[in-house]
């Protein structure tokens, strides 16, 4: 274990690699696959604030490709593999500078299948790794008429980039996040081997994998478990001002997890109190017909106000006034702002591609493509109070230029035995800048947006914050051991055992490549 240690990634250190190795290396694979020079696509993220030089772009065949590249990677001294999902990474998690890039995008069947499950006859898909949630819900609902029962609010992600990580949005209270949701998987590991795992068979890569930040192998297929689709959704927004009425009430409702009688999806976000046009209250209204009355918002009521989102499935043949009934029983129990509350009827595959509709305007106006200075974090309950006191009510309460998510989770939802860390406590809250600028000069200049990001970490850190950075970003060691805390020596041996050359997700500039 010590001698690993000495091999971990120090601050800033170069990934360097000879341009003669270049040659042997590609000439010498036999894939299936094929394989692309000079991809800008390899090269950048979504966040577009790092830029690497990737040795080649790799569009593989399947797993024994995967397998093939790793295995020949790692006869060479400073080789590295970057799965690439997506590339919606913020901090070029997914880039591999100098080593190969691999387009996860080419493994991405979807096959939905009925299987014996813990005695039960259940619905499952088996999704490649690359495949984006987008086309697993499309396949799923249009073909099947079921679907997976966590999600991410925005579904152009990879199912095997998610599962890296996390996978959270509004039915993560009641399911889990999508880790939870995974109940079997094909993974390449870092030695190569590709491994058939769950929670019965090779246990130990399963849970290193799901929320390992690629570090142990790369996920080629993923079982997930499947619902019958839901048919319709009423939407429904509520606006508070009071900060603790606001959590005491998206906490009752995340409570009742395991109740029939709730909200299917819990989210929340936090807005402007004025007529910020992305910010402020016109960001409420879930219609174009809404409108959204300042008058109703209470005189003493801060520079920030709160917005609860719920969501209730039904299917066609429910009775509408039985729809109503649930609605009133659980709205009429919530101290919102009178007044201030939106809803919309609207297809349960609306409801879950709503965020592509954003992403289609943002496109358009050309934010979708500028740098993104994205900040996640997992917030205690303990705390989130005095996160909303000290950052949303004092540095941020001019906006973001794009939403400020702020909603509770549930620990015992999420399995202790995946890599993904915590904060302490049962209740604890997902906060999320999704900062949408217009490039520089136009909008803000970039370094200034990073420099506020860095202002909140910071405040949170000297105010004693119990909290973890969600897809984490740390440039040394010792901001990776404060990470994990008591879980970073699971961590490092789960790396030696599954990646001992530190072969992949180099990006996450946790391990530096060895060997
Ligand atoms: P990439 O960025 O390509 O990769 C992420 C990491 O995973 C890299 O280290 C990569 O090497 C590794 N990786 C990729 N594929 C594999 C694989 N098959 N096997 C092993 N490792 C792999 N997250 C949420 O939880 N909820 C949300 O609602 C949500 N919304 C988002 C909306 C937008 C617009 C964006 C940009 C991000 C959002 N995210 C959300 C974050 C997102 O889940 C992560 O950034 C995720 O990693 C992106 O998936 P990707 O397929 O683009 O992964």
């Amino acid at each position: 274990m010590i001698a690993y240690l000495e091999y971990l990634l120090q601050e800033n250190q170069p990934e360097t690699m000879a341009e003669s190795d270049e040659i042997p290396l590609l000439s010498a694979i036999d894939l299936r696959g094929t394989i692309e020079h000079n991809s800008p696509l390899a090269a950048t993220d979504f966040g577009g604030m790092q830029n690497t030089k990737p040795l080649a772009f790799i569009h593989p065949a399947g797993s024994d490709d995967i397998s093939k590249i790793i295995r020949h990677a790692g006869r060479f001294s400073s080789m590295t593999v970057a799965a690439r999902g997506n590339g919606h990474s913020i901090n070029g998690q997914a880039m591999s500078n100098n080593g190969l890039v691999v387009n996860m995008k080419t493994i991405k069947k979807i096959c939905v299948k009925r299987i014996n499950f813990r005695g039960n006859a259940t619905y499952v898909v088996d999704v490649g790794g690359g495949a984006l949630w987008e086309e697993v819900l499309k396949r799923c609902v249009l073909e099947h008429g079921l679907a997976p029962r966590s999600w991410t609010d925005y579904l152009g992600l990879t199912v095997g980039g998610t599962l890296s990580n996390g996978g959270v949005s509004g039915q993560a209270f009641r399911h889990g996040p999508q880790t939870s949701n995974v109940i079997e998987m094909e993974v390449v590991t870092g030695n190569g081997e590709v491994v058939i795992c769950s929670e019965n068979q090779s246990s130990d890569v399963f849970y290193s994998v799901l929320g390992g930040l690629g570090q142990f192998g790369v996920i080629t297929r993923a079982r997930v478990l499947l619902q019958p689709a839901p048919e319709l959704v009423r939407w429904i927004r509520l606006v508070y001002s009071n900060f603790d009425e606001y959590t005491n009430d998206a906490e009752f409702l995340v409570s009742r997890s395991e109740s029939d009688e709730s909200f299917d999806y819990v989210e929340g976000f936090v807005f402007t109190n004025n007529d910020d046009p992305v910010n402020g209250w016109q960001s409420v209204p879930l219609n174009s017909d809404q409108i959204f009355d300042p008058t109703l918002v209470p005189c003493y009521a801060g520079p920030v106000l709160y917005c609860l989102e719920v969501a209730l499935h039904y299917s066609k043949s429910d009775e509408p006034s039985a729809v109503d009934m649930v609605v009133e029983r659980l709205v009429g129990r919530l101290s919102f702002v009178e007044g201030l509350r939106y809803e919309r009827e609207l297809s349960y595959m609306e409801f879950l591609l709503r965020v592509k509709r954003d992403e289609q305007q943002a496109r358009a106006n050309g934010i979708w493509d500028a740098p993104h200075p994205w900040l996640n974090l997992f917030v205690s309950k303990t705390d989130i109070a005095a996160f909303n006191h000290l950052i949303f009510n004092q540095i941020l309460s001019h906006g973001i230029g794009g939403p400020m998510l702020v909603y509770p989770l549930l620990r015992s939802k999420w399995d202790n035995r995946t890599s993904a860390v915590l904060p302490e406590g049962e209740v604890f809250y997902l906060v999320a800048l999704l900062r949408f600028t217009l490039p520089y000069p136009k909008g803000p200049p970039v370094e200034e947006l990073i420099s506020q990001n860095d202002e909140i970490i910071n405040r949170c850190i000297r105010n004693g914050f119990d909290f973890k950075l969600y897809f984490p970003h740390y440039n040394s060691e010792e901001g990776w051991k404060q990470h994990f805390g008591n879980q970073w020596s699971r961590f490092v041996e789960r790396k030696a055992k599954y990646d001992p050359k530190a072969i992949l997700a180099p990006g996450q500039k946790i391990f530096r490549r060895n060997r």
